[in-house]
């Protein structure tokens, strides 16, 4: 006869696992399987705030027999455990490399928390370079989002860094580390897992936000690094922010957002107008995308300034 109880006892234990691997923020990280091994975490599409850890982007991490390789390491300590914490759910392993893929906040301010427990952490020379010449300046204002989540949060720049594309094997994931110059910062780098034709493009594609242009961009080079992209013909893109999809949505609100600035100012330009005038330019066509309203112009602006020198 069968008896209610194991059923019971397995939902208890269901249960306790759970509360046991809750996150700790209030808006955690979605957790999503891309590949043998092979992980997403895409976090909440907002500002920083307390609850979020500053962790308002992508992360992802492979997994081997070794121990395991995390894309970005979050915007403060406390966001740092709280990508363990969604790592610990899959393994046990330890984090054994870090790689950054740019010189913004929740790229690298959870570096320190794994290089204290023994992984390296890699990244390109540009990025790095960025990490150290922006550090204090994203300290002060990450610190402010972020209240009293910041606290023990102590910005450590990536420790080795490439110049050019390096390959690695983890386990049994073939990666290459592709530093691309800047675009949304100073310097970006993807990683690319060819066998699976995925990539982890950082800050280089946004996709269901609008990307920001700011001062630190560089809107030209970042359609340079966005044609190593497309050279790449990757089937996922899990972008720095926004849900992964593939190469055509890519192309729609990173590449062709940013070719409508640049041929929309050049018009304004070559007709004498104020750089004000940016403001003007009809975006509507990605009014859908997600801190759309707040970012529009400002991009136009920065794409209007950058374009008057070149
Ligand atoms: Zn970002």
């Amino acid at each position: 006869m069968k008896t209610n109880l194991p059923r019971c006892l397995t939902l208890a234990l269901f249960a306790l696992a759970t509360l046991i691997t809750a996150p700790l923020s209030a808006n955690p990280l979605k957790l999503i399987n891309v590949a043998d091994n092979v992980y997403a975490l895409i976090g909440p599409m907002e500002q920083r705030s307390p609850t979020n850890l500053a962790n308002n982007a992508n992360f992802g991490f492979i997994v081997s027999d070794q121990g395991v390789l995390l894309i970005d390491s979050g915007g403060t300590l406390a966001g740092a455990k709280d990508i363990e914490s969604h790592i610990r759910t899959i393994t046990d392993k330890p984090v054994t490399l870090v790689i950054n893929t740019g010189g913004q906040d929740h790229r690298w301010f959870g570096n320190s928390y794994f290089s204290a427990r023994g992984a390296d952490t890699l990244t390109s020379m540009q990025t790095q370079t960025d990490q150290a010449t922006r550090g204090d300046n994203q300290s002060g204002s990450t610190s402010r989002l972020t209240g009293d989540s910041w606290q023990g949060t102590t910005p450590q720049p990536a420790q080795q860094a490439i110049t050019e594309k390096q390959s690695i094997t983890f386990g049994v994931t073939e990666i290459q580390i592709i530093p691309v110059g800047p675009a949304h910062t100073g310097g970006e780098t993807l990683v690319w897992l060819p066998q699976h034709k995925i990539l982890f493009s950082g800050d280089t594609v946004y996709l269901d936000r609008m990307l920001g242009v700011g001062s630190q961009s560089q809107h030209l080079s970042w359609l340079a690094a966005f044609a190593t992209i497309e050279a790449l013909n990757p089937t996922t893109i899990v972008p720095g922010h926004g849900m992964p999809a593939d190469l055509s949505k890519a192309q729609k609100e990173t590449r062709d957002y940013l070719q409508l600035l640049r041929t929309e100012v050049a018009q304004l330009i070559e007709a004498g107008a104020d750089m004000e005038d940016a403001t003007l330019i009809d975006q509507s066509a990605y009014s859908y995308l997600k801190v759309y309203k707040s970012l529009h112009k400002r991009n136009a602006l920065r794409v209007y300034e950058e374009m008057e020198w070149e």
